[in-house]
């Protein structure tokens, strides 16, 4: 060995130049042997780290950006794709109950369940926490192939998962998109359509299955559309009031409703359209502080108008009292009718008949009533007509939901329903409006019946203050039935 090894180096040496050169060339080739083995070690860690970024660390499964580049790569070379995004529902449950180690190991049963039922082909990936995914090449298959192949996928995630020695359930939805000739979206865009069928839960093809359908993304996107531009509204306080008038069948008298208006792109939006948008996107206070202070401004010029004039409403969005914004609102509310010198009794605020269940309800009727304002029930008749809440709040204003107003002519149900709700609102001593009264023919009805007062398109159609034809309204409210 010792020979071998002498042997060994005396050859090295031979064939080696000698002296400083020597020296040098042994330090580069021990640096590039150096190099080498460091460069091996970055490309295991450039590896690993691939792995960490592209794949999901529980299941092993391609994660989202894994899977968007597997789609692109798919799209670049010319393959159809169907896929399938697949939400677990109800794993929130297996979380609180049994933590995170158990959610865990459901997930990894669901991979397998999934990973074991499908084709070789398909690819699985793990889209969310609870949302998985999967490609399956060409797109060629018929509708009902896939909605057989989806309905076995749930039976399968369906069964119970063993934790310990309870048995847990999940239940899931299944998104479907594939290339359509409508709005042929990229295959990248595929995903997020399979995601949106199955968040947004419409064309249901069979019990929690969705397939997309273009009109989504069309009204997704017309969506985003109009939140960008409703923010930019609110801030720059685009909107306007409308007024409609709602006219007293005793004496003629006149008071408002104040109602939101947006103008968009040269046209009159709905507040069906926009009000569930500012909602969603936190802006309602905004928007209520801004058509009251609209209605605060003007109410002096309607004093002119209409001497007979008594007060106007706002709506109050009930969501504003479910989040527990109620007071704030009422405090904000305060300080806008002070700025423009208009006296609490000539504000009436409305709220749905849905928000008297609310715990919040209470505070928010009190704080009113100690800034004596005028309160009113909106839309009764529509949800569950809490009428002990009636009777424990002291309203003002009882209004009933055009919906039992519109048949009365016709249907002597609706008349009977809308005859008790006048006769409960007396013996509470309300003063009963009928909300959307359009015929001549409605308004005698509602005359006998004994409402106060009548809303609706039979005398006007709300309008922004400057549209207004005075004298063809009086002239309508002079011929009243007596
Ligand atoms: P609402 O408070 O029940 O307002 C009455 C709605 O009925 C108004 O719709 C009005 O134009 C409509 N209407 C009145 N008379 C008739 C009629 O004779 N026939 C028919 N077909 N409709 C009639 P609009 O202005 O489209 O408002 C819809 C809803 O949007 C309102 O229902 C209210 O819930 C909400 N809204 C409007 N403005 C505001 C606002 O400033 N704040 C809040 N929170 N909600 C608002
Ligand atoms: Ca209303
Ligand atoms: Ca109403």
């Amino acid at each position: 060995m010792l020979g071998r090894l002498q042997n060994q180096q005396y050859i090295y040496h031979s064939n080696q130049p000698k002296g400083e050169f020597g020296k040098t060339l042994k330090e580069i080739e021990n640096l590039s042997r150096a190099l080498l083995a460091k460069d091996k070690k970055l490309k295991r860690q450039q590896k690993e780290l691939f792995k960490l970024a592209y794949s999901d660390h529980l299941t092993g499964l391609p994660n989202r950006e894994a899977i968007l580049d597997i789609v692109n790569e798919k799209t670049n070379s010319g393959k159809d794709l169907l896929i399938l995004s697949i939400l677990l529902n109800k794993t929130d449950i297996i979380i609180a109950l049994k933590g995170h180690t158990a959610f865990d190991k459901v997930i990894v049963e669901a991979k397998e369940r999934i990973e074991n039922y499908l084709p070789s082909s398909a690819i699985v990936g793990r889209l969310g926490n609870n949302q998985f995914c999967v490609l399956l090449p060409s797109a060629a298959i018929d509708l009902n192939t896939i909605k057989d192949t989806c309905q076995s996928l749930q039976r399968l995630l369906n069964q119970p998962y063993v934790i310990g020695e309870e048995y847990y359930y999940l239940s899931s939805n299944i998104g479907i998109s594939t290339k359509q000739k409508e709005i042929e979206p990229s295959l990248s865009e595929l995903i997020y359509l399979a995601d949106l069928a199955v968040l947004e839960k419409k064309e249901e093809i069979a019990p929690n299955l969705h397939l997309f359908h273009p009109f989504l993304l069309q009204e997704r996107k017309k969506y985003h559309s109009l939140e960008v531009a409703l923010r930019k509204a609110i801030e720059s306080n685009k909107f306007h009031a409308a007024y409609q008038p709602i006219v007293s069948l005793g004496n003629n008298s006149v008071y408002l409703e104040t109602l939101a208006r947006w103008r968009h792109q040269g046209q009159w939006i709905s507040p069906v359209t926009f009000i569930p948008i500012i909602e969603e996107l936190d802006l309602m206070e905004k928007m209520t502080l801004q058509i009251a202070e609209h209605a605060a401004r003007d109410w002096k010029d309607w004093k002119k108008r209409l001497p007979d004039i008594s007060h106007f409403s706002v709506n109050i969005s009930p969501s504003l009292l479910k989040k527990g914004k109620g007071d704030e609102l009422i405090q904000l509310l305060g300080a806008v009718f002070s700025k423009y010198q208009v006296l609490p009794h000539e504000v009436c605020l409305e709220i749905t008949e849905n928000i008297l269940l609310e715990d919040s309800t209470d505070q928010f009727i009190h704080h009113c009533r100690e800034m004596g304002f005028l309160l009113a029930v909106d839309d009764f008749g529509t949800g569950y007509s809490s009428l002990s809440y009636l009777a424990k709040y002291a309203f003002d204003v009882l209004k009933i939901d055009r919906s039992l107003i519109m048949k009365i002519e016709t249907e002597n149900k609706q008349q009977e329903v809308a005859m008790s709700i006048v006769n409960l609102a007396k013996k509470l001593n309300l003063h009963v409006i009928a909300e959307g009264v359009e015929t001549k023919a409605q308004l005698s009805i509602l005359e006998r019946m004994g409402v106060n007062a009548v809303q609706g398109y039979y005398f006007s159609k709300p309008q922004l203050f400057y549209e207004w034809d005075i004298t063809s309204f009086d002239e309508k409210r002079k011929y009243l039935v007596h």
